[in-house]
């Protein structure tokens, strides 16, 4: 065994090996992307043995592969975001009928905030929906131990078992006791065994399995409240606060991490308490870490005399539901506060500070503290100088400097000029082609979603040219459904395809357009452009979006086209690649009209008003910051006056304009 510093994806990646998973699967989303890489990186070093891993072209290829694995008896780790178990669920809501054979542990870390998502859903009300049983730790080392649990009881039950993580539990990290080797589980001898009245799903085999998932939800709870591990993850107290009371009236009920800030919000207010000399009123606290099905039991005698009980949950207010459910059913005399009274925050994430003030005032401490903070405030006899809050900047999320996607949504904007068009955005960093100067995104729904968007905007729009962005990763993973659509109905509908060989946004995974896998092999690329062949398109042109002219012919040609067309972009995202020397800009030459800035808005190009020289005047110029820029070369074709370039360029045309000129340079001499 040895001791980690672990992220809690990577713990959780980690306890599935210590589980004896054979075959990862799922598609790269934050915040669950490092769960898949931490077993790539571990089976490369021989950590992790006898696995295989992949990134698969989406969620549900990847819960499809996983299913098929758990037929022949072996245990599979599936991971995505939130929004990926959308695309997945088309499988899990039959599989869950279908019901698992070997261990099928799903891993969706849901994005409060949002941070890095189109929504705010709760994976919790995903698993009622679909009635597949629910863990959410509230650390990293709750994660680690819910993932080896999930696995038992996938297995006992014949069930899928989502563990929902959220990004704060993702990415904190703690230590860890862990094997220096793991070793995948063998798939029993006789591997998949043939039976059909099981295997597949017909109505009437559907109606019997409705009846067992019924019959083992019930049974499920019942292990939650009374069996190990999982009584434990639905813990009462908090450790080193005084006035925990079993003749207690107030209930405080958290889940996830909320359960964690809401333990340190609790000493805060314990502290606040004591030092105004006020008593803490008894109250009893508990945390759910079992959500669904919900544990009614060791809720039940928690609720034990309480009155009132306050749930601080984040996203949905699927506790609070709950608990008021459990009421109305027991006739119990219990309030439920939270985010349907609104007393706790109804969207985004929860923190320890909102935590703490909405329990002082459940508590009814508010009024009390504040009181005695003003009367403190009163007989300070020196006052502390009020130290003003520096105020951050606030950065917009922009294109890297030297970014391709630039280019591809410059050379678009420009061929389009003065024609009429909408232009559909995708989920990827072309995103963020919506932020001026660039301005091309009008629309972004959902993975691929564009590319069908568009279609829809061809038939009811057919006075606006329809186009479609989407990445190479997104192309594979959901977009070439849209594209069949597009040449089977025939509709006019022009596709970029922008393509930086690789899954930027997330963290530079693989995918099928790269050939290269999780498993250390290469396979022959799929080809984009065969892709868009195979799928009726008839007219694909090919342009490097750092090449501004060639790019616009190649959209002009793409868009006259009636009918599906297409525009592959190819460049690698920067990120991939060696830097260029930057390039400078030549004081004499520029004329401050601000042109490379308000044209593509590279963050690299700044504008400095007291730089001044023989075009500019007094007006200032545009400056390169040499540590952003790499030196792609769009802005020396924006440029109007050539002042841009890379050095050597500029020193040989100083050079070359020397030789030509002696009477200039004599000129200057004197
Ligand atoms: S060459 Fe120009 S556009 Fe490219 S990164 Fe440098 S400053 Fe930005
Ligand atoms: S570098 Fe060129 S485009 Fe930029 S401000 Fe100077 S002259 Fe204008």
């Amino acid at each position: 065994m040895t001791k980690k510093l672990l992220m809690g994806n990577e713990a959780m990646a980690f306890a599935a090996l210590e589980a004896g998973v054979r075959v990862v699967a799922g598609y790269p989303g934050t915040p669950s992307s490092e769960i898949v890489e931490t077993v790539a990186r571990l089976r490369s070093s021989g950590t992790a043995r006898g696995v295989h891993v992949e990134w698969s072209t989406n969620e549900k290829a990847a819960l499809e592969v996983l299913f098929g694995a758990s037929l022949a008896g072996a245990r599979g780790l599936f991971t995505c975001k939130q929004m990926g178990l959308n695309v997945a669920s088309d499988a899990l809501m039959s599989l869950n009928y279908v019901s698992v054979r070997g261990g099928l542990v799903l891993v969706v870390a849901d994005d409060p905030g949002p941070i890095s998502s189109q929504t705010e859903q709760d994976t919790r009300r995903f698993a009622a929906f679909a009635k597949v049983p629910v863990l959410d730790p509230a650390t990293p080392e709750q994660a680690y131990d819910m993932v080896k649990a999930a696995f038992e009881l996938s297995e006992r039950f014949h069930t899928p078992v989502i563990v929902r993580p959220t990004t704060r539990v993702d990415h904190a990290s703690a230590f860890f006791e862990l094997p220096t080797v793991t070793r995948a589980r063998p798939v029993p001898e006789e591997g998949f065994e043939r039976d059909v009245s099981k295997w597949v799903i017909f109505p009437r085999r559907a109606y019997e399995a409705h009846g067992e998932i019924n019959e083992r939800l019930p049974e499920i709870a019942r292990v939650y409240a009374t069996e190990e591990p999982f009584a434990s993850f639905n813990p009462c107290g908090v450790d080193g606060i005084a006035g925990i009371d079993t003749a207690a009236s107030f209930g405080i009920v958290a889940c996830g991490i909320s359960a964690a800030y809401a333990r340190e919000a609790l000493r805060i207010v314990a502290k606040r308490a004591a030092a105004a000399d006020l008593e803490l009123p008894a109250f009893r606290f508990m945390q759910i870490g079992t959500p669904y099905p919900f544990p009614e039991e060791p809720f039940a005698t928690f609720a034990q005399g309480l009155s009132d009980v306050l749930v601080i949950e984040e996203l949905d207010y699927v506790i609070e539901d709950e608990l008021a459910r459990w009421a109305g059913r027991t006739h119990a005399s219990l309030s439920v506060h939270g985010k349907l009274t609104g007393e706790a925050r109804d969207r985004g994430e929860n923190d320890v500070d909102d935590i703490a003030s909405r329990i002082e005032r459940f508590l009814g401490l508010s009024g009390r503290l504040r009181l005695r903070r003003r009367a403190e405030a009163q007989d300070a006899t020196v006052a502390a100088p009020a130290v003003p809050a520096e105020e951050l900047p606030v950065r917009p999320p922009v294109l890297c400097p030297g970014c391709p996607h630039r280019g591809s949504f410059y050379a678009v904007k420009q061929a389009l000029r003065g024609t009429p068009a909408v232009l559909c955005g995708d989920i990827g960093c072309y995103t963020l082609g919506n932020a001026k100067p660039l301005d091309a995104v009008d629309t972004c729904l959902c993975m691929g979603a564009g590319i069908t968007m568009a279609q829809g905007l061809a038939v009811a729009d057919p006075g606006k040219k329809a186009v479609a962005f989407v990445g190479d990763s997104t192309f594979f993973a959901s977009g070439m459904t849209g594209l069949a659509n597009a040449a089977y109905n025939g509709h006019d509908i022009t596709v970029m395809v922008l393509d930086n060989a690789t899954t930027a946004m997330t963290g530079s995974q693989p995918h099928p357009g790269t050939g290269f896998t999780l498993m250390g092999v290469q396979r022959p690329p799929l080809d984009i452009e065969a892709v868009l062949v195979a799928n009726g398109f008839r007219h694909v042109y090919h342009a490097n979006p750092l090449d501004k002219d060639a790019s616009i012919v190649a959209v002009k040609a793409a868009v006259a086209f009636e009918g599906p067309s297409a525009v592959i972009f190819e460049s690698p995202c920067v990120q991939l690649i060696k830097p260029d020397e930057p390039v400078v800009i030549d004081t004499e030459a520029c004329t401050g009209c601000k042109k490379c800035i308000t044209e593509i808005g590279c963050p690299a190009i700044g504008f400095n008003p007291a730089i001044e020289g023989p075009r500019s005047g007094s007006r200032g110029q545009s400056f390169i910051d040499p540590a952003l820029c790499n030196g792609c070369d769009l802005c020396t074709q924006i440029c109007p006056f050539g002042a841009i370039a890379f050095p050597a360029t500029n020193a040989e045309e100083q050079q070359g304009d020397a030789a030509e000129s002696p009477a200039e340079e004599g000129g200057q001499d004197a």
